[in-house]
């Protein structure tokens, strides 16, 4: 039987955020959209990434002997490593005693995730849980998310798929009989506004939003709350107005925008360009929140603050 294998950047256990119940997260990584809030911004390129925390190292040396690729060197007294040479074995990872250096993704079979989930079922037995496809956007990686949405399924494992939606009907409609729920994402309405913020246009999302609701899958609809980006009326009852009648969408909900990923945007390197303007836990921030459950509700969606 193929046993595909996937690029996962982290499996998280005990997760009550990702659907009903006690569920496993699996997250793959790459993600071709580029949000500027993302804060998961160790999932978005489809590579193994390598991160090192200067802070953290006390100069033992450790990675250096662990590396059979002698892809590591000092430099000013740093071990740095050429990533022309590095083959994201994660050797140096595990070697190292301070966990200054960290691999981001490496490959998984399905078997192997299984072996993993497998340890849970008793928790999701007893919560109505089960396992969440995440990310990145696991569409990107189809064949892995199909088989091992196929297998949770086959073994009588919910399954939920936290997607962006960005891919083509095809990738979809291939995986959706193994999908009990979907997270679905929902960002801006106006196109010019979604593909300035997330690099690419929302036309083929809201079409497969639509035709998974005309297949009679239920969906829970995500929205992040950004500051002057995503959260004015306008926006939100736009997002209202088109989900209305999708009498299968169980719940929408609002996502408060925070910035605990900028730092890790300093470790990978990357821009962290968005700046909140209202503070997270502020009475300002609370009452934004609040208007926009009212926006929903008015629409007599059930909505909630948090995923
Ligand atoms: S991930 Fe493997 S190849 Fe790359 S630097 Fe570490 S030990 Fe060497
Ligand atoms: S093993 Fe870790 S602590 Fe030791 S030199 Fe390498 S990065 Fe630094």
């Amino acid at each position: 039987m193929s046993d595909p294998e996937g690029l996962v950047f982290d499996i998280h256990r005990f997760s009550i955020h990702d659907g009903p119940g006690i569920r496993t997260t699996v997250f793959l990584k790459g993600c071709t959209m580029s949000c500027q809030w993302c804060h998961n911004p160790e999932s978005q390129s489809s590579e193994a990434e390598m991160i090192f925390r200067e802070t953290r190292c006390m100069h033992c040396g450790e990675c250096l002997h662990a590396c059979p690729q002698g892809a590591i060197t000092w430099r000013n007294d740093f071990p740095i490593t050429d990533l022309q040479i590095c083959s994201h074995c994660g050797s140096c990872a595990e070697a190292c005693p301070t966990q200054a250096r960290e691999l981001i993704g490496r490959s998984w079979r399905v078997s192997e995730v299984m072996t993993q989930i497998r340890r849970d079922i008793p928790f999701y037995e007893e919560s109505g849980g089960g396992v969440t496809l995440s990310g990145g956007e696991p569409l990107l990686q189809p064949v892995f998310a199909a088989a091992l949405l196929h297998t949770c399924k086959a073994e009588g494992i919910h399954t939920a798929l936290d997607t962006s939606g960005f891919c083509s009907w095809e990738t979809l409609n291939n995986l959706r009989a193994d999908v009990d729920l979907f997270l679905y994402d929902i960002k801006l309405m106006d196109d010019g506004l979604h593909n300035q913020y997330t690099g690419v246009s929302n036309l083929q999302i809201l079409e497969n939003l639509q035709r998974l609701a005309d297949s009679g899958h239920q969906i829970i609809l995500r929205i992040p709350i950004i500051h002057e980006i995503t959260d004015n009326e306008n926006n939100l009852r736009a997002i209202a107005e088109f989900v209305k009648s999708m009498t299968n969408v169980q719940r929408v909900d609002l996502l408060p925008y925070h910035d605990t990923a900028r730092l890790k945007y300093t470790r990978l390197g990357l821009d962290y360009s968005i700046s909140p303007n209202i503070p997270r836990g502020s009475d300002e921030f609370a009452v934004k929140l609040a208007d926009g459950v009212q926006i929903f509700e008015r629409y007599q969606l059930e909505t909630r603050i948090g995923g």
